[in-house]
């Protein structure tokens, strides 16, 4: 790759963390990002930098293992789920993982209640996730639990990426119960829009969850 190519996939991958941080998605240094830059070769943010201000300098080489390529920073602790994103969708070019609260309680409650996915749909936005053309369509959300351990998350979510990534239905997404949202995209502007669609969506989503118990519990006095 030559430094005009880096330098802009650089600015890419800064313009979808500056985009996470104006729309209060990546709280407290949260959250991290990534970029493909050869087969074997990924842009990852460094560890615990506010996205708001984030600069070239925040960004660092990984190889496709996770590991730090000529570099004494440290990448982020959720490299692994990124190399391993890469791995299984070949398309994927860019990573945007963020913490809303919508996706952190959303994918708590759900999975505590034994709930291993979000099932989005007959919303108009779905039609914003590349290859969905209409509303009346299931856009799934697989969740699972939190865990300290990197290598043993990655471990416990590859098969599930695999199944998907070779169904019917893209996969566009999955949650980390009570953390936070991984999407990816083909393009910045790609990948941006399916942060935006989905933050949206889950927000459309807990919204609806709770209008329906309100009207339910409506209808329930209007029966006793
Ligand atoms: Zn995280």
């Amino acid at each position: 790759m030559n430094v005009l190519n880096l330098d802009s996939i650089k600015q890419d991958l800064i313009k979808v963390a500056h985009f996470c941080a104006t729309k209060g998605l990546v709280p407290a240094t949260s959250g991290n990002f990534s970029a493909r830059i050869a087969s074997r070769e990924i842009l990852i943010t460094v560890s615990g930098k506010d996205k708001a201000g984030l600069t070239e300098a925040d960004l660092m080489l990984i190889d496709s293992l996770g590991r730090a390529k000529e570099s004494s920073l440290k990448p982020s602790a959720e490299s692994l789920l990124h190399t391993q994103i890469y791995r299984v969708f070949s398309n994927a070019q860019f990573i945007a993982h963020f913490h809303s609260s919508s996706s952190a309680v959303l994918s708590k409650v759900l999975l505590k209640r034994g709930i291993k996915l979000v099932k989005l749909e007959g919303f108009e936005l779905l039609k914003a996730l590349s290859g969905v053309d209409t509303h009346d369509h299931t856009e799934i959300l697989p969740i699972f639990p939190n865990n300290q351990d990197i290598e043993e998350l990655a471990n416990l979510i590859q098969p599930v990426l695999y199944k998907l990534a070779n169904s019917d239905k893209p996969l566009h997404a999955y949650l980390l119960a009570g953390h936070g949202l991984y999407t990816w995209g083909s393009t910045v502007s790609e990948t941006i829009r399916h942060v935006d669609a989905l933050n949206t969506l889950i927000e459309s989503y807990l919204l609806e969850m709770q209008l329906n118990k309100i009207v339910y519990e409506k209808e329930e006095t209007v029966r006793t």
